[in-house]
């Protein structure tokens, strides 16, 4: 029953989407997000289960608080929809193997880090040292001590080659180009991904991140765009089509 597989992972996804924006929300304020209760942000009522269940509370309740009217953010809404789908779609793409652990891993930083780097600027260190061991241990696991060691290397590889984009970005704009957040994630990307294919996802981030903040700096003359989100984008794209080194030469080959 592929089906009633497709939509579990879709209804888990909607649960973990609303849990990783409140972890999202809470970690760049140092908020528990175990302990403490949700609460409405306007009355600061408690909320109850009802008032909690993915999208449909929201739709229900018209996006509005129950207990003072006043208007919910769609934030975590549009979150819980967005990590159903790619729970889903990583289900169909990977079936149950430790690539669908690596995609969901993915994920988990994509929701984590948009909701904390667009609200706050912010890429938490906690964020970055569990996923850090997270895929460390998945990659012991599922290829073996060496090649684990390897992908350490691509980790060290791709964040001082973020450092130096940093240094060069900073001696031509003259002021800070890259958040610190953004090059401790590169470390992430190597685990993952090979060096090259991280360089690929850090290409594909920047177009997708380069009409938003064209948009932000003419709009609302926005000069600090949150970068997290796009490379991490990148890399969702760069995994789930399972783009790798030898896509990319042929290619290149095709064209040239
Ligand atoms: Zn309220």
């Amino acid at each position: 029953m592929e089906t009633t597989y497709l939509v579990f992972f879709f209804i888990i996804g909607t649960f973990m989407g609303s849990f990783y924006t409140v972890v999202g929300n809470r970690l760049p304020k140092n908020i528990s997000f175990i302990k403490g209760r949700s609460h409405c942000d306007v009355c600061n009522h408690t909320l109850s289960f009802i008032d909690m269940i993915p999208i449909l509370s929201y739709i229900g309740l018209k996006g509005k608080c129950r207990y003072c009217n006043s208007r919910i953010s769609p934030q975590s809404t549009y979150m819980e929809i967005y990590t159903g789908e790619l729970y889903a779609l990583s289900y169909c793409i990977f079936g149950t193997s430790y690539k669908l652990l690596i995609a969901i891993g993915i994920i988990t930083m994509l929701i984590i880090i948009s909701i904390s780097d667009i609200n706050y600027l912010i890429i938490p260190d906690e964020i970055i040292i569990f996923f850090s061991i997270y895929f460390i241990i998945i990659n012991l696991l599922n290829i073996g001590i060496t090649e684990t060691f390897k992908s350490f290397l691509y980790g060290i590889i791709l964040f001082l080659l973020m450092y130096i984009i940093m240094l060069i970005g900073n001696k031509i704009f003259k002021k800070e180009s890259l958040g610190g957040g953004d090059i401790k994630l590169m470390f992430i990307f190597g685990l993952i991904e090979t060096p090259l294919m991280g360089i690929v996802s850090i290409f594909i981030g920047s177009i997708i991140a380069l009409p938003i903040s064209l948009y932000l700096l003419y709009k609302n003359n926005e000069h600090i765009i949150p970068f997290g989100p796009f490379l991490l984008l990148g890399l969702t794209l760069v995994y789930m089509t399972q783009f790798n080194d030898n896509a990319l030469f042929s290619f290149l080959n095709f064209y040239t």
